[in-house]
């Protein structure tokens, strides 16, 4: 079957009203008909612009996605959002887990699963990010690290429409640094490989490669076997990077 790729972009704590609607705007005039029957074009930007930015994508084809969502449907939980709010604000998607959220605020596999399985009870498709240090693959542990974040943070019912996997080396984000091709397609098979003993249907599903994709890189890395696609920070900010990458696919 033929990859539906993937391209999402995390805009993380970046943007105004103005900027994302800006954005966001010229992201869905570019996204049109033709591209989208093997393409999915996704951007998630920061809570309070969810709305501005649903608004400008009005009736186009981009998607919109969150960046985090907390395990639970409601309560005291000042500051989270929950998973159906954010379908309601108009998501499919949410990435969870994030390196920069697994330091920052210190988030193990466990809290990252519940996340992804509150994210599809409220009908959204969770894109669950894995990915090893640069001294645990110094240390020649970087499959057995992320195959054992993959098997911890993967919720108990995964399909290829139901939840996507984001393979990001660590030391890659933001640094302008990337593992070579034969690393990104050891990692891929290897997840691959992994899918169908973690959960009932996961065999099918989307393994994104994230971790500086540029415009530049983009055509050799959606070239690799079992990368399904990417997620992007720093080069979603800019419409013209961001559409460049998209297609950069095979
Ligand atoms: C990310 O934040 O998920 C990411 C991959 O960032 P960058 O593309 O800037 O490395």
């Amino acid at each position: 079957m033929a990859i539906r790729y993937l391209i999402a972009g995390n805009w993380k704590m970046h943007g105004t009203p103005t900027l994302a609607a800006a954005l966001a705007g010229e992201l869905a005039n570019a996204f049109t008909d033709p591209d989208a029957h093997d393409l999915e074009l996704l951007v998630c930007p920061p809570a309070p612009l969810l709305a501005v930015v649903r608004a400008a994508i009005g009736s186009g084809k981009l998607l919109l996605g969150a960046q985090d969502c907390h395990p639970r449907e409601e309560g005291a939980h000042t500051g989270d959002v929950s998973a159906q709010m954010l379908f309601e604000a108009g998501c499919s998607h949410v990435i969870v887990g994030h390196s920069e959220r697994r330091t920052d605020h210190g988030e193990d596999d466990a809290l990252v699963r519940a996340k992804a399985v509150a994210a599809q009870a409220a009908g959204l498709v969770p894109i669950i990010c894995i990915g090893e240090t640069l001294a645990e693959r110094e240390d020649g542990r970087a499959v057995e690290v992320v195959l054992g974040q993959l098997s911890a943070s993967l919720p108990p019912a995964c399909s290829a429409y139901n939840a996507v996997i984001a393979y990001e080396p660590v030391w890659a984000i933001g640094t302008g640094r990337t593992p070579t091709g034969r690393d990104i397609a050891d990692m891929h098979s290897a997840i691959r490989g992994a899918l169908p003993g973690l959960a009932t249907g996961a065999e099918g599903m989307r393994i994104l490669y994230g971790g500086s994709v540029k415009p530049d890189n983009a055509g050799e890395i959606l070239a690799i076997a079992n990368v399904d696609g990417a997620l992007v920070g720093g080069a979603s900010l800019d419409a013209g990077s961001f559409l460049k990458i998209a297609a950069s696919r095979p």
